[in-house]
């Protein structure tokens, strides 16, 4: 059913150093194709004339578009200039550009955020703009529904093979290990491997530990995305994930299991919860043929070595 072929072709990976995009970095070398990357000194995406004259000048024919500027919670809430500026002009530079250099296809990466706060779970695609977001990550939400959008206007009115993926919360090798700024994973794994270290009794989740989030592995999205972008050419964007969700609180128990740390938690509830409930419906994907492949255990236990071998901190330890 391969609709597109990467082989021979010049690929690249914006934002290839986060999380999503180094996955989608490591997950092309298996790829008979040219991958092409950029550093923040090279290329400002944020200038759209850089993006113009890099983008003609390397002659790509494929782009992956994960660059972002991301976070968890409260990065979102405390920096929403950032969050809607940084992301809209980095989408437009790049989809304009990828237009005016003749880029074959496109793929956007968006965020499970994209849907209403009270959506009908599990959320399929149809949800969208069907209610209002969630306060907390709005300016995320509407920048990347903006991604979404531009991807089905330039391919109305210009033909152009873009498409978009919308991942659910992500964890992994390269996330941000930012206590304050990241998601609730790399915090967690933080805060747990800290309290194991320190022979500490208790970690503090924020929030009450009740919402319910849905946990796909970096490296899973990645093989998601070369499926997405081999088979699929059309205006509708594809929910990403397991489909499958749990609550903050047994998040927190799972990977307390794995670090080996056995201890209570408390609640902080003084910070938001966010979405009461965010869980995909990937039948769309399903029917297309592509499963994630990573169970928890073992996507979280790679992830949770990666920050061992990976992130130095006050309470390093090998394991
Ligand atoms: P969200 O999925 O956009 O809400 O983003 P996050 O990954 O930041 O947070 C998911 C959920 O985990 C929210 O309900 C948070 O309140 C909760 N949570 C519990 N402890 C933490 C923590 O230490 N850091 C973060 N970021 N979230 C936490």
């Amino acid at each position: 059913m391969t609709s597109f072929y990467l082989a021979g072709k010049r690929v690249w990976v914006a934002g290839h150093r986060g999380m999503a995009g180094s996955a989608i970095a490591r997950r092309l070398a298996r790829e008979n194709c040219e991958m092409v990357t950029a550093t923040r000194s090279e290329l400002d995406l944020l200038r759209q004339a850089h993006v113009d004259a890099w983008m003609a000048d390397r002659k790509i024919d494929v782009v992956f578009l994960a660059a972002a500027t991301v976070g968890g919670i409260m990065a979102n809430a405390t920096r929403p200039a950032e969050f809607l500026y940084d992301n809209l002009t980095i989408e437009s530079n790049i989809i304009h550009a990828a237009w005016q250099t003749g880029v074959k296809k496109l793929l956007f990466l968006g965020s499970s955020c994209i849907f209403p706060r009270l959506a009908e779970q599990p959320m399929r695609e149809e949800a969208l703009l069907t209610g209002a977001l969630e306060p907390t990550n709005e300016s995320y939400a509407i920048a990347k529904i903006a991604g979404i959008k531009l991807c089905q206007a330039f391919r109305r009115q210009y033909g152009c093979d873009f498409v978009s993926v919308m991942p659910t919360n992500l964890y992994g090798p390269g996330d941000r290990y930012d206590a304050e700024g990241g998601h609730v994973v790399a915090a967690l794994i933080m805060k747990i491997h800290a309290a194991k270290a320190a022979a500490s009794p208790t970690v503090e989740l924020w929030g009450t530990g009740k919402p319910r989030r849905e946990f796909l592995y970096s490296e899973d999205l990645a093989d998601a995305c070369v499926f997405v972008m081999k088979n699929y050419s059309e205006e509708m964007f594809l929910n990403v994930g397991t489909g499958v969700d749990m609550t903050i609180l047994e998040l927190a128990q799972r990977i307390a299991a794995i670090i080996g740390w056995t201890g209570t938690f408390t609640f902080e509830t003084s910070k938001p919860d966010g979405m009461p409930r965010k869980v995909m419906d990937v039948s769309r994907l399903r029917n297309m043929g592509w499963v994630a492949p990573t169970s928890f255990e073992t996507g979280m236990k790679e992830a949770y070595d990666w920050y061992v071998a990976n992130v130095p901190g006050p309470y390093a330890m090998t394991t």
